[in-house]
């Protein structure tokens, strides 16, 4: 199993991760009703130092996440960002780390429901390395489960119970023998994959979806798009057809968990070379320089933590 950090933020305190814990009949454990962010902390090169990368960015997520919900919290981005921070502190890894907070409805009441439900917020962390191959290309698999419906479970939240959803495609993509699904929206374009979002690369530009695709409304991808504008690259945000994967020069998947991790072969397809192409490397270069810490125009989005 998993290993957490020994001290997690819950229902209002800092406790012992073994006292983080909540009922069987918990409305959100019940019917998925919670919300939640994803943020990777890096240790810098100093090594007593922890990265956090675009927090304020993950904690206003959160929040509209959690409005989607109708939860209601007693924080502001800025008070949710401070909250990390203070449990990054008091953890003091020497590891990178990934800190989930959770937003969740804590009553123990019957009946699917938003509204008149008790809110709760818990923030627990672990080590994390990589969590698919960046070095190496990954296989995928369009996978026959379709991606959420906005009018169905909204994709641009990171609501629990959606992600079933990535589930399923997940375990279709293993049982088949490849790295990760993508997903395909209802009207059968490209979406995005199990918990990251996908760019392709056609003739020199770089190709993602809008974010009315039915996919989240991922950092990282906003981070490559402004990375690929700083650099000069051709960018278009616009539909993608399943048959375009098949074709492309370059795609890859990004995300908080998976970072940039290069796309080598789509249903059996070899995409491109088979190998990491050119603008994936450049952007994966930047990416990995950016979130360690060094010197870059993009530090601003590091908020540093002393854990020595
Ligand atoms: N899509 C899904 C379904 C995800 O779970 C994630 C991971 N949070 C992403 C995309 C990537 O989003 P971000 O770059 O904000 O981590």
């Amino acid at each position: 199993g998993t290993e957490l950090l020994p001290i997690a933020f819950f229902e209002g305190r800092f406790v012992p991760i073994q006292e983080a814990k909540v009922s069987i009949a918990t409305h959100a454990l019940q019917y998925g009703t919670g919300v939640f962010a994803g943020i990777r902390g890096y240790l810098d090169r100093d090594g007593q130092t922890i990265n956090i990368f675009r927090l304020p960015d993950h904690t206003r997520r959160l929040l509209q996440s959690a409005r989607l919900l109708r939860a209601e919290l007693p924080y502001d981005a800025e008070s949710l960002g401070e909250l990390i921070v203070e449990l990054v502190r008091q953890n003091a890894p020497r590891t990178d780390v990934y800190i989930r907070p959770f937003v969740y409805k804590a009553d123990l009441e019957i009946g699917p429901k938003l509204k008149g439900v008790r809110d709760e917020l818990a923030i627990y962390m672990l080590p994390m390395q990589e969590y698919l191959p960046i070095t190496h290309p990954i296989r995928l698999m369009t996978t026959s489960w379709m991606r959420t419906v906005d009018v169905v479970i909204p994709s641009r939240a990171k609501v629990c119970g959606a992600y079933v959803n990535s589930a399923f495609a997940k375990d279709q993509a293993m049982e088949c023998g490849f790295d990760d699904a993508i997903m395909l929206n209802h009207h059968g374009k490209v979406a995005e994959g199990s918990a990251a979002n996908l760019f392709i690369v056609r003739n020199g530009t770089l190709i993602t979806t809008p974010v009315t695709a039915d996919i989240l409304e991922g950092i990282t991808r906003r981070t490559i798009l402004e990375f690929a504008h700083d650099l000069g690259i051709p960018v278009e945000v616009r539909e993608i057809d399943r048959s375009e994967l098949y074709i492309c020069d370059e795609a890859f998947l990004c995300g908080t968990g998976v970072q940039i991790s290069p796309i080598g072969n789509i249903d059996g397809r070899t995409v491109g070379t088979g190998e990491i192409g050119p603008i994936t490397a450049r952007l994966q270069q930047l990416y990995l320089a950016v979130v360690r810490g060094e010197d870059t125009p993009y530090r601003h989005y590091l908020t540093r933590v002393a854990v020595a």
